[in-house]
């Protein structure tokens, strides 16, 4: 049946050309059970929370009934998967029901990830396993609450049947809110068909959506190019203040609007080490942590390619223009990458020798093999006259190495003027005491496919909620992984 409530669907994309999605209906499922739903989310968008959680919102959420205003489809996009450009991918297992308007005028997409086949599936089932839904949730909730642009979770449903992969596993579906799910292999989708009506028709739309100061630029489309870049700068650099790794970072995986999108094999660190890779489909090392920035300029690169015949009518003046932006990217990331380390840093000033303490920093961490998360946590406690505080010491497997690096960091100190209580407190906000740690999220999908207890799901997404708050009753949350709890490899 359809839900009584209406849900004020709108589906601006299906006025685009019809080359860029295709309408699709969901698959029902079996026995559609309600794992979580995000109130406080549902509520930002407008939605009525105790309607989603009763029989007809379970029934919309599971896609076993389609809401009355929503016209499914299934974009198409394309992508450079590990740097091998695919043509043709898509949404194989997402429907996007439709979007709404928040009532500050925000319009966010909701997708269903996992609700069946759809043109683009190709060999795959159009389903999604339990855990990476579990998983895509904490994770994409997390960043929200550490203040990282993302896609967000608004509710995630157990269907009551198996999914086949390596071996039967229970199925789920997510509930995805996007700004958009506008990709940069959107565009490569588009610029490879050779359609230039339909790639000027995607670019405008974009600039409307996201970036509608563009459209004053003398050249929109570099200036979309120009604002799509900074934007994906500041992301990167926010990801690599907080140790987040992406793990698939494929065209496919970049979205246009700057937020964190596609939650697979990612990962936060936990010992600092920029070579780190979790993904058990990343052999050499491409989208390691330190590696992101040099992507993010390569996927970018991608995006320009695309966009050069909006950009001007002769190739080489085309080139030229998106080159120099590009180029641009360093001066992009550094100045946010910067501004957050010296928060984390505890530094309200700027100096010029600030880009080598914070490196030097990180140097320290990575030879003492100290936990990143926490490194940073525990600077800011009360530290021994010339010495260094006694939590931060413990981290490092030889303390002693830390010396130097805090005698600098006292003297660069005297150059602020906050009071040391100001700063500890600006610190605190700056450095989480709390991330989704691979090892817990594994105890926590282990615990629902296993048993079915969700308990500690809701639990860790409880803490997750206030990562800076110092919680000390949930102290183990905090606690990096034993040598034996340590997670080693991540799956999509
Ligand atoms: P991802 O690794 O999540 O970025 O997905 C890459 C591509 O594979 C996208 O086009 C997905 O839609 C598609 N895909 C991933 N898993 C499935 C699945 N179970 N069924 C159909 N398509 C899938
Ligand atoms: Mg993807
Ligand atoms: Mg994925």
């Amino acid at each position: 049946g359809t839900p009584a409530m209406a849900i004020a669907f709108e589906s601006t994309y299906s006025a685009l050309p019809e080359t860029l999605f295709s309408p699709v209906q969901p698959s029902a499922v079996r026995q559609p059970v309600l794992i979580r739903l995000n109130e406080a989310l549902a509520d930002e968008l407008g939605l009525d929370a105790r309607w989603l959680k009763g029989a007809d919102g379970l029934a919309a959420l599971s896609g076993n009934a389609i809401p009355e205003a929503s016209t499914p489809i299934a974009l198409a996009y394309a992508g450079h998967q590990f740097g091998n450009f695919v043509p043709r991918l898509g949404d194989g297992r997402a429907i996007l029901l439709g979007e709404i308007l928040r009532e500050d005028g925000a319009r966010r997409d909701i997708q269903l990830k996992g609700a069946g086949r759809t043109p683009y599936s190709r060999n795959g089932d159009g389903r999604a396993a339990l855990g990476p839904v579990l998983r895509e949730y904490i994770v994409s909730e997390a960043m929200a609450a550490l203040g990282v642009p993302t896609t967000r979770a608004l509710a995630a449903v157990a269907t009551g049947e198996r999914v086949q992969r390596e071996t039967g596993l229970p199925g789920a579906v997510l509930t995805r809110v996007a700004a958009s799910h506008i990709r940069v292999g959107t565009f490569q989708y588009v610029a490879a068909t050779g359609d230039h009506a339909a790639l000027r028709s995607l670019a405008d739309y974009v600039i409307a959506r996201h970036y509608p100061s563009a459209a004053e630029a003398e050249n929109p489309y570099l200036a979309l190019f120009e604002q799509i870049l900074r934007a994906q700068a500041a992301l990167i650099a926010h990801w690599m203040s907080i140790g987040f790794i992406h793990g698939v970072m494929n065209t496919d995986n970049m979205a246009i609007s700057g937020e964190t999108i596609d939650y697979g094999p990612c990962a936060f660190l936990d010992t600092y080490e920029p070579t780190k890779v979790f993904s058990s489909i990343d052999q050499f090392g491409r989208y390691a942590f330190g590696n992101q920035p040099r992507i993010a300029v390569w996927n970018l690169a991608r995006l320009a390619e695309a966009l050069l015949t909006l950009i001007a009518d002769d190739p080489d003046t085309a080139a030229a223009l998106a080159t120099e932006r590009l180029q641009g990217f360093t001066a992009q990331f550094d100045g946010p990458y910067l501004a957050r380390m010296r928060t984390k840093l505890g530094l309200a000033t700027a100096r010029p020798e600030d880009a080598q303490l914070i490196a030097d920093f990180l140097q320290t961490m990575r030879e003492g093999q100290a936990d990143f998360t926490l490194a940073f946590r525990q600077l800011s406690q009360p530290a021994p006259e010339n010495g260094v505080p006694t939590p931060l010491a413990a981290l490092f497997s030889n303390p002693d190495t830390l010396n130097d690096w805090a005698a600098r960091y006292r003297e660069r100190l005297r150059y602020e003027t906050v009071s040391p209580e100001e700063r500890r407190q600006a610190m605190d906000q700056a450095n989480p005491r709390f991330i989704p740690r691979n090892h817990q999220i594994e105890a926590v999908i282990h615990a629902a496919v296993t048993e079915n207890d969700y308990t500690p799901f809701h639990k860790l997404i409880a803490v997750l909620t206030h990562p800076f708050a110092e919680q000390p009753e949930n102290a183990t949350f905090a606690t990096p992984p034993a040598p034996e709890e340590e997670v080693h490899e991540t799956f999509c």
